[in-house]
C-alpha cells in the first residue's frame, strides 16, 4: 500500500503542564540575576528578578482594577516593554489578553472591543499616523466626563476604563505609570491564591484573524496551547540561558509573543527588542550592539536587512540560528542569511493563529535543499494529514489541504461557535486552507493557499474584508481584490472597482480614502476601473483570472 501523507511528530519531548505564571516564575528562580529583556528605544534592561517585580505589581492592579478570571483586556500599542509585562500580569491573574493590531484604526478597533468584551484597554499615546487617544476619545467620548473605572459606553457596554502609555494622557485615561500604585489595594497572600486557582487548560489570549466571511474572528488560545508552542520552538533552536534573542517582529502577531516571549521565557534566554515597529537599521544595530545570537523575521525583514547599506559595516557574527516564517522564504535570500547574516543554523517554521503558531519547522540537521524547499517535519507531540476535497488522506507526493491535530489547536474563535466548527472537525483537526505536499520523509512543502488571503509584508489581509470595505465608499458598485506578486512585500493588493453609472472616483482618491480608514498595510496599492469582472458559467468571479491579467498589466507598466 502507498504511503499516506500523515506524520506524527516525535513523542519524547514532554509537555509542559503549567500556567505561563507559573513557567515564568520557576525560569525567575532559576536566573534571578540574568538580563531578561532588552527594550532598546524605551532604554530599559531589566534582570529576570526586575521583570518580575514589574509583572507582580501589574498583576495586582488588574486585580485591584476588578479584573477576575475569564474577563479580556486589550492591548493596543506597538512594541514595547510594557506589551510584555501585560502580556504575562494578565496570565498571572487569569485575564485573557486581547491582541489589537496597533495599525487598527477606530471601526476595526470597536469591532474587536466589543466582539471580545474588553473590560479594560491599554493604548499606546501616538504612533506613526496613529492617534490612539482621539480615536478612544471618537469611539468613548463618555471617556471624560466619568470616573476612571466606571466608564458606562454606549458603543462599548462591557469596557470600563483605558490606560494609556503615554506619559500625560488627556482627561479620563488612567496612565500606566500610575497604575502599578494601585497594586497595594491586593495583598500578596489574594494574589497567590488566585494564581494558584488557575489551570493551565483555562484561556489566556486571543488573537484576531479575518476569515473568508469578511468579520476578524478571535482565535482563542489557552496557557497549554501558547506556552508549549513557544517551548518547543525554542527547544527545535536548543535555546538556553545564554543566547539573546533581537525581536523585531511585532508582538501583537504570535511570532512575538509565542515564538519569541514564551520562546525566551521558557528556556531563560534574553529578550531584545530593537524598536517599537520594524526598522532594518535599527534591528542589525541591536544584534550588533547586543551580541545576539538569535534573530527572528518574516522573509521582507531579512531582505530588508540584507539590502541595508550599513550592514557590511557591523559585527553580526555572534549569530548563530534564528527562524523565518509566514510566508515562503526565496532561495536567494536563505543563502544570504546563512552567508551574510551568519545564521548558519536558522530554521524555518510554518503555522498558522489558531494553531499557537508553529505545527511543523526544520531542524538543527537539516540540510540547505530541505530549509529553502519545505517548512520541515511536524513539531514534536503535533501530528499532520493532507488531505483531498472529500477529506480522505492523500498519498505521498500528492497535493492536499494540510490539517493539524494536537495541543497546539486553539480552543475555537472568540464567542463564534460555528465558525469553529468549520475550522476544527469533530475528530479535532484544524483545517488550514494551505495546500501542501509530504514527501517519503514527511518534509512538508507549502504550495498554494485554497483560501484567497493576501500575505503582504507578514501581515495577513483578507479580500473579502477589502471588498465589504471597498462597497462603502458612494462611487463604488462593485469589489474585488486579489494578491499579486511583489518582490518587496511578497505580494501586493489590487482592487479591480465597477463604478456606478454616472460617478467617478480616481485611483488616488480611493487609495486616500481607504488610508483614512483602515490599517495601512490594508490599502490597495493598485486599483483597477472595469466594466466587467472575468465570471465563470455559474457567474463566480474568476480570481485566478483577475490575478493573471494585474500581473500582465503591472509588468507592462
Ligand atoms: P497567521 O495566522 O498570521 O500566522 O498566518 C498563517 C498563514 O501564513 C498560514 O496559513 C500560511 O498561509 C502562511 N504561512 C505561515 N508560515 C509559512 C511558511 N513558512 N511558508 C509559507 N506560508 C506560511
Amino acid at each position: 500500500m502507498p504511503q499516506t501523507s500523515y506524520t506524527r511528530g516525535r513523542q519524547d519531548k514532554p509537555l509542559l503542564t503549567l500556567t505561563i505564571g507559573q513557567a515564568f516564575d520557576a525560569t525567575v528562580a532559576r536566573h534571578p540575576e540574568r538580563e531578561a529583556l532588552v527594550v532598546r528605544h524605551q532604554g530599559l534592561r531589566y534582570s529576570w528578578r526586575q521583570l518580575a517585580e514589574h509583572v507582580d505589581a501589574h498583576a495586582r492592579a488588574l486585580m485591584a482594577l476588578g479584573m477576575v478570571v475569564g474577563e479580556r483586556v486589550g492591548i493596543w500599542a506597538p512594541n514595547c516593554a510594557q506589551w510584555c509585562i501585560l502580556q504575562l500580569a494578565a496570565a498571572k491573574v487569569g485575564a485573557i489578553l486581547v491582541n489589537i493590531n496597533p495599525a487598527y484604526r477606530t471601526g476595526e478597533l470597536e469591532y474587536v472591543l466589543r466582539q471580545s468584551g474588553c473590560r479594560w484597554l491599554v493604548c499606546a499615546g501616538a504612533f506613526k499616523t496613529c492617534d490612539y487617544h482621539a480615536m478612544l476619545q471618537e469611539l468613548v467620548p463618555e471617556l471624560a466626563s466619568q470616573a476612571i473605572g466606571q466608564l458606562h459606553s454606549e458603543r462599548l457596554p462591557e469596557l470600563r476604563g483605558v490606560v494609556s502609555l503615554a506619559a500625560e494622557p488627556p482627561p479620563g485615561f488612567l496612565p500606566w505609570v500610575a497604575l502599578a500604585g494601585r497594586a497595594e489595594a491586593v495583598g500578596p497572600a489574594i494574589f497567590e491564591q488566585r494564581q494558584n486557582s488557575l489551570q493551565f487548560d483555562q484561556p489566556v489570549n486571543i488573537q484576531y484573524t479575518s476569515g473568508t466571511t469578511g468579520a476578524p474572528k478571535g482565535a482563542t488560545l489557552s496557557h497549554y496551547n501558547i506556552l508549549n508552542n513557544g517551548y518547543m520552538v525554542g527547544e527545535s533552536l536548543g535555546l538556553t540561558e545564554h543566547d539573546r534573542m533581537v525581536i523585531p517582529v511585532p508582538l501583537y502577531h504570535c511570532f512575538g509573543m509565542v515564538m519569541a516571549n514564551l520562546g525566551c521565557i521558557t528556556h531563560g534566554s534574553t529578550m531584545v527588542y530593537p524598536n517599537d515597529a520594524f526598522d532594518a537599521e535599527l534591528t542589525l544595530r541591536a544584534v550588533s550592539d547586543e551580541r545576539a545570537s538569535i534573530l527572528y523575521g518574516v522573509p521582507t525583514m531579512f531582505i530588508a536587512m540584507l539590502d541595508h547599506p550599513l550592514r557590511p559595516q557591523l559585527d553580526l557574527t555572534t549569530l548563530r540560528s534564528g527562524i523565518m516564517a509566514g510566508a515562503t522564504c526565496p532561495i536567494e535570500v536563505m543563502r544570504k542569511v546563512i552567508d551574510q547574516l551568519h545564521m548558519a543554523q536558522v530554521q524555518i517554521a510554518y503555522g498558522m493563529t489558531e494553531t499557537s503558531p508553529v505545527s511543523l519547522q526544520t531542524g538543527p540537521d537539516d540540510g540547505l535543499e530541505l530549509r529553502v524547499t519545505t517548512v520541515g517535519r511536524t513539531q514534536p507531540q503535533l501530528e499532520t494529514k493532507l488531505v483531498d476535497a472529500d477529506g480522505g488522506i492523500v498519498t505521498r507526493g500528492e497535493i492536499g489541504e494540510l490539517c493539524t491535530r494536537g495541543y497546539s489547536v486553539m480552543l475555537g474563535y472568540w464567542g463564534n461557535p460555528e465558525a469553529s466548527a468549520e475550522a476544527i472537525d469533530p475528530a479535532g483537526w484544524m483545517h488550514t486552507g494551505d495546500l501542501a505536499v509530504m514527501d517519503d520523509d514527511g518534509y512538508v512543502r507549502i504550495v498554494g493557499r485554497n483560501k484567497d488571503m493576501i500575505i503582504r509584508g507578514g501581515e495577513n489581509i483578507y479580500p473579502r474584508e477589502l471588498e465589504e470595505f471597498l462597497h462603502t465608499h458612494p462611487a463604488v458598485a462593485e469589489a474585488q481584490v486579489v494578491g499579486i506578486p511583489c518582490s518587496r512585500y511578497g505580494e501586493e493588493v489590487v482592487a479591480w472597482i465597477r463604478l456606478h453609472p454616472g460617478h467617478n472616483a480616481t485611483a488616488d482618491e480611493l487609495q486616500q480614502w481607504c488610508k483614512a480608514r483602515l490599517a495601512h498595510f490594508k490599502a490597495p496599492r493598485h486599483f483597477r476601473f472595469v466594466d466587467e469582472f472575468p465570471m465563470t458559467v455559474t457567474g463566480k468571479v474568476q480570481k485566478f483570472r483577475m490575478r493573471e491579467i494585474s500581473v500582465e498589466l503591472m509588468s507592462g507598466q
